[in-house]
């Protein structure tokens, strides 16, 4: 364990860990020491790819697990960087504030995930991502918050979080898309 990680990256890993912290994703491979500024470069770059995965694939194929779609990634995806946009001007007027928490699963079924279709996931996932992005580096990456259900962290650990996110859900939208 890297006890060197904030309350918030430790709770978020453990989360996604289920109850183990671990180095590096077994899956994608990232690495949670990744540094904030090379997180920012691979969010910016996932609008694109996921575009290129689904220019001629069906991202509405129902998964084989059960679980979500292609498309439902990308509009998970394009939530999370509104969410996080939005908790980026909070923080850029009021360092340290609290970050309210939110189910991404209620959210897919509130939105119908599974049932919106491709074209519009893309549109609002390359303006919500790059949104995210310039307002990524526009702000100090040391700007504390305090997340509903993980603690205390920084910019820079939201966007290692983020970029995370990002990267293993390309994964998911490439293995999910038929
Ligand atoms: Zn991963």
């Amino acid at each position: 364990m890297d006890t060197t990680h904030s309350p918030f990256l430790t709770g978020a890993l453990t989360w996604l860990g289920n109850g183990t912290v671990p180095d590096r994703c077994d899956v994608c491979g990232h690495e949670w020491t990744m540094e904030s500024g090379e997180a920012v470069d691979a969010i910016a770059v996932s609008a694109e790819r996921c575009a290129a995965i689904l220019a001629d694939r069906d991202g509405m194929a129902a998964a084989a697990d059960g679980g979500w779609n292609a498309t439902a990634y990308v509009w998970h995806l394009t939530d999370l960087a509104n969410s996080w946009s939005e908790r980026w001007v909070q923080l850029s007027h009021d360092p340290g504030s609290p970050l309210a928490g939110w189910d991404p699963d209620g959210l897919a079924a509130a939105r119908n995930y599974r049932n919106l279709p491709t074209l519009p996931a893309l549109w609002a996932f390359e303006r919500a991502t790059t949104t995210f992005v310039d307002l990524s580096r526009e702000i100090d990456h040391a700007t504390p918050f305090e997340h509903g259900d993980w603690g205390p962290g920084t910019v820079a650990d939201g966007l290692c979080w983020l970029a995370h996110e990002y990267v293993h859900h390309q994964l998911d939208v490439d293995a999910r898309a038929r």
